[in-house]
């Protein structure tokens, strides 16, 4: 052993009286660390705000990182014309997850999806959201919220180290379940029938040589899932071109809002994702015989609780492409309704159509400082599984920083939607494709 002098003071401490509570302000919060909060946390910092982002998950990204999606869609119109609908972050994950060689452009039957790896999606949140100055507080799971005269004023947080007590003038609610809105005692929506999540896995060590196709894969999904236990039918393989990775969305479960049947749930995806890949070994041997799972993400959340707003997006609004005077975000992306265990409804749009997003439906009518983004904005089931997609969402998280910094301390109802629209034209107007020129296998066909 080597004559070293071992570190050896110690010190005593004694916990006494009551909880431990932090206290901060800010002038935006941002609720929830997924692709919505990052883009609204970004844009209000950008903006000259101070933001606190706060997450009950330790890391950021949410489930676009750590349920390991994958894939982001409603980027790009459908058809021949394939311009870009999202622009802010999304062109800049676009840049730089190219520059870096960790996108894959799938140029699909109409539509266009882009795959990233999302270790590289995960590294580059954290380095812009450090960049732009937002301070952030994972593992910290809001707990109640303080709503007097129409205004959120506080949240109380539990974090593994103590409690903070979280102020500020406006707040997004991009957690997912409608949290904010929820504990301010604010009228919630929840489907009236079950929408199924995923338990989303990547496989290593798939032979990419002479793999079946997408549609191969899926119709031998369909025809053998019983034989294995998987319970459904219509599952996805993502290959990610070149890194011997697939990305499975093969799994169907409940998603609950109530702790213990959550839980058990999620261990209930991890069943059936490892029937998947026993599914995938046995009918592609050559292909994925020698496949191991890299990881499990946590479980995929769909629709859970969302807000009523000022406006309820139909779905016949979607389809018709209503064009609002509110409007903030625009995608084409179909109707994807996870509704069965074994299969979903799809329906896809064809050329030039698009369909938008009104301020009202991110806006509870009794909060005048609480903009809802993302996957909790008020909709009609169907409405809500072609909006809550990775594109709009970051759409929609700009849109509420911009909404809540033009409120200040007034109300977001009183905001001109002139001023509003002109902040956001680049993505309810702007009609010119993605081109990387330094990758241009990047730029979407
Ligand atoms: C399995 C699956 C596959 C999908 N596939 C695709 C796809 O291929 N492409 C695509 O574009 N979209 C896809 N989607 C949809 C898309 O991924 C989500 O709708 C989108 O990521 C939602 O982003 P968000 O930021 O609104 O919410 P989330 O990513 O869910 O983020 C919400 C955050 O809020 C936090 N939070 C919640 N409650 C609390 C609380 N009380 N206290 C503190 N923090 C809290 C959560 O921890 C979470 O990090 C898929 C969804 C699922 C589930």
């Amino acid at each position: 052993m080597a004559n070293r002098a071992y570190p050896t003071d110690t010190r005593i401490v004694q916990h006494t009286g009551g909880p431990q509570t932090w206290k901060v302000d800010a002038d935006i919060c941002v609720a929830g660390a997924g692709i919505t909060g990052v883009s609204a946390a970004i844009e209000a910092a950008r903006l000259g705000r101070k933001v606190v982002l706060v997450d009950g998950l330790p890391s950021l990204g949410g489930q676009a990182v750590n349920s390991i999606i994958g894939t982001f869609c409603g980027i790009f119109a459908n058809g021949d014309d394939r311009y870009q609908f999202t622009h802010g972050i999304i062109d800049e994950i676009l840049n730089d997850l190219g520059a870096s060689d960790d996108l894959y452009y799938r140029v699909g039957p109409g539509w266009t999806t882009v795959f990233y790896d999302e270790i590289a999606l995960s590294r580059w949140i954290e380095r812009k959201i450090q960049e732009a100055g937002v301070e952030v507080i994972l593992g910290a799971v809001i707990r109640s919220v303080e709503f007097e005269n129409r205004r959120v004023k506080k949240l109380h947080i539990a974090t593994r180290y103590g409690d903070v007590e979280l102020s500020a003038k406006g707040f997004v609610d991009a957690s997912g379940d409608a949290v904010l809105a929820w504990l301010s005692g604010l009228p919630c929506r929840e489907p009236a029938q079950t929408i199924y999540g995923t338990q989303m896995v990547v496989v290593e060590g798939v032979n990419e040589e002479g793999a079946p196709s997408r549609e191969e894969i899926a119709e031998r999904i369909a025809e053998t899932a019983s034989k294995y236990g998987v319970v459904r039918e219509d599952g996805l393989a993502f290959f990610f071109e070149g890194r011997g990775t697939v990305g499975l969305n093969m799994t169907h479960m409940e998603t609950p809002l109530e702790p213990m049947a959550t839980s058990a749930m999620a261990l209930e995806g991890r069943r059936q994702a490892d029937n998947a890949v026993k599914l995938l070994r046995a009918e592609f041997p050559e292909t994925f015989g020698e496949c191991r799972v890299r990881a499990y993400g946590l479980p995929g959340i769909r629709q859970t609780r969302w807000i009523v707003g000022k406006h309820h997006l139909k779905v016949q609004e979607v389809i018709d492409g209503t064009e609002f005077d509110d409007a903030i975000a625009r995608t084409a992306w179909g109707i994807e309704v996870h509704d069965t265990p074994e299969n979903i409804i799809w329906d896809s749009f064809g050329t030039g159509h698009v369909h938008y997003v009104p301020l009202g439906s991110l806006t509870p009518p009794d909060a005048d400082n609480l903009v809802a983004a993302g996957r909790c904005i008020d909709a009609d089931i169907s409405a809500l599984s072609s909006v809550r997609v990775m594109a709009p969402c970051a759409a929609m998280g700009a849109a509420a920083a911009h909404a809540l910094d033009l409120a200040g301390d007034g109300s977001i109802h009183q905001i001109d939607m002139g001023d509003l629209r002109t902040r956001l034209k680049d993505n309810l107007e702007r009609t010119d494709h993605y081109r990387d020129e330094a990758n241009p296998k990047n730029a979407a066909a």
